[in-house]
């Protein structure tokens, strides 16, 4: 179990859950979420919970009730039995002092009202509270003229009354800035710059990680980039701009009916044709034809070059596949030196899409050049091959 909350990504140290057992989420992400915008469900299954159970996180032997009949059908604020209830959010505690804590975060008063009372009446303890979220806001603007941030009010571990206030356009620059005028000097404001923006929707988000969450629910990332540049793949509004994407970038099986199903898209050639020969019975359609002869001149080239060579011997397209593969790897195992192997290592798989351009280029060598002589002073060539054929595995175990 990860020890980082799936929402926050700090370190989990209170977790609150429902019914539903997911135990990934910290208490104050669930409590914020409750209590500022009335969101009972559970972040990672979305069932709702009418009361959630706070407890430490233990990673495994984190406290679990499987049966939450245990609470009280009608409880009180305070303490209920073997827990402390939470009114405001609906939650039980089993530790009195985290009880404390989140019930004093909850407080909701006015900044500005108490700082008045404050001068007017020193010891005074009499600070007028609101009830919810809403009625707070509405008393903020209809009284002072002043808002509060929801995205800070749903995103900062602040205690609640303690949220900036701001006149409109405060906020305004606030969001999209934050700059010292309205939030403080460098270390005051902890490196806020103003909350990041969906270029796609213009709706701005508390911090990067909600950005992110965002990002993958509401719209597209290509998974095989993901993997080959982590942290610096682009995104798409929408699924028909990601598969042109892997049209572009990638080999998208062009099938009507992996059309349909999505997704249906490979990082390397050979991938597309086990693909080819397992799903479509390996005989290329029309459709997969059609981006045969759409990829990069130099493998077209290769193709022309075989068809002279196998074409009257009649034998189908996939076969004919394999068959450059085969002499290829048997190229390979000849060539294979210790150096290529020391280079496998060093070598990061963020190049991988690199690797898979040159692939043609070296394929066409090596069928042009006779007997199959290996270029030897071209080592990291041989490494390419490893990579995009597989073998990379196999070779490192020998
Ligand atoms: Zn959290
Ligand atoms: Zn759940
Ligand atoms: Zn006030
Ligand atoms: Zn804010
Ligand atoms: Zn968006
Ligand atoms: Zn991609
Ligand atoms: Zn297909």
């Amino acid at each position: 179990m990860d020890d980082s909350c799936a929402v926050c990504a700090e370190t989990l140290q209170w977790v609150a859950y429902g019914p539903c057992g997911h135990r990934e989420v910290c208490s104050t992400c669930i409590i914020r979420l409750r209590f500022i915008c009335g969101d009972s469900h559970c972040c990672i299954c979305k069932s709702e919970s009418r009361i959630v159970f706070v407890t430490k996180a233990l990673g495994n032997y984190t406290r679990m009730i499987n049966d939450f009949s245990v609470f009280p059908a009608d409880p009180m604020e305070g303490q209920v039995g073997l827990y402390w209830y939470h009114e405001g959010t609906q939650a039980f505690f089993d530790d009195p002092d985290h009880y404390k804590m989140i019930k004093a975060m909850c407080r909701l008063s006015c900044g500005v009202c108490d700082k008045i009372n404050d001068l007017r009446s020193e010891g005074s303890k009499r600070k007028g509270e609101f009830k919810n979220v809403e009625l707070l806001k509405n008393h903020l603007f209809h009284r002072h003229g002043l808002f509060m941030c929801s995205l800070c009010l749903g995103g900062r571990k602040i205690f609640f009354c303690e949220q900036k206030l701001y006149t409109k356009a405060q906020l305004d620059r606030h969001t999209e800035t934050g700059d010292s005028e309205v939030d403080g000097s460098d270390t005051e404001r902890g490196g806020f710059n103003g909350h990041p923006m969906c270029d796609f929707c213009k709706i701005p988000f508390y911090g990067d990680n909600e950005l992110c969450m965002h990002m993958s629910t509401d719209h597209y990332t290509c998974h095989i980039c993901q993997r080959q540049h982590p942290g610096q793949y682009e995104h798409y509004n929408k699924y028909d701009d990601l598969e042109n994407h892997f049209f572009q970038a990638h080999f998208l099986c062009k099938d009507e009916d992996c059309l349909t199903k999505k997704f249906v898209v490979f990082a390397t050639e050979s991938e597309i044709k086990r693909h080819n020969a397992k799903e479509h019975g390996g005989n290329m359609s029309r459709s997969r034809r059609n981006i045969a002869l759409q990829i990069p001149v130099s493998f077209r080239l290769r193709r022309s070059n075989e068809q002279e060579l196998h074409g009257r011997h009649g034998r189908g397209h996939g076969s004919r596949f394999d068959a450059a593969d085969n002499q290829l790897s048997l190229a390979l195992q000849a060539s294979l030196d210790t150096a290529t192997v020391e280079r496998c290592h060093n070598t990061s798989s963020s190049t991988q899409e690199v690797f898979i351009r040159q692939e043609t280029n070296e394929l066409e060598t090596i069928e042009k050049t006779p007997g199959m002589n290996y270029n030897k002073n071209q080592p990291s060539l041989h490494f390419r091959w490893l990579k995009v054929t597989g073998d990379l595995e196999m070779v490192q175990k020998d």
